[in-house]
């Protein structure tokens, strides 16, 4: 069977962003996030927040302070129900 490196990608637990990509909005930093002093690598705790790294360029902290998701929410997600689509 091949390597599925999107699948894998799909259930990273973490994911660790070491510079921008191209593929990153203009609003990315060159040099880290957008709203605090964090500097590359940035670690991002699961798909989506790294999306919303490539939209807004921000840290995995600033993203929790923005987005502060109920537990209720990490739970269902933890079921596998996505709220995010
Ligand atoms: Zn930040």
């Amino acid at each position: 069977m091949a390597y599925d490196f999107m699948n894998e990608f799909e259930e990273a637990d973490e994911i660790i962003v070491l510079g921008k990509l191209k593929s990153a909005s203009n609003l990315v930093s060159e040099e880290g996030c957008n709203t605090c002093p964090a500097k590359y690598p940035l670690h991002y705790k699961d798909k989506r927040s790294y999306k919303e790294w490539k939209v807004a360029g921000m840290c995995q902290k600033c993203q929790d302070e923005v987005f502060k998701v109920p537990n209720r929410l990490k739970k269902a997600k933890k079921l596998g129900l996505n709220f995010n689509d």
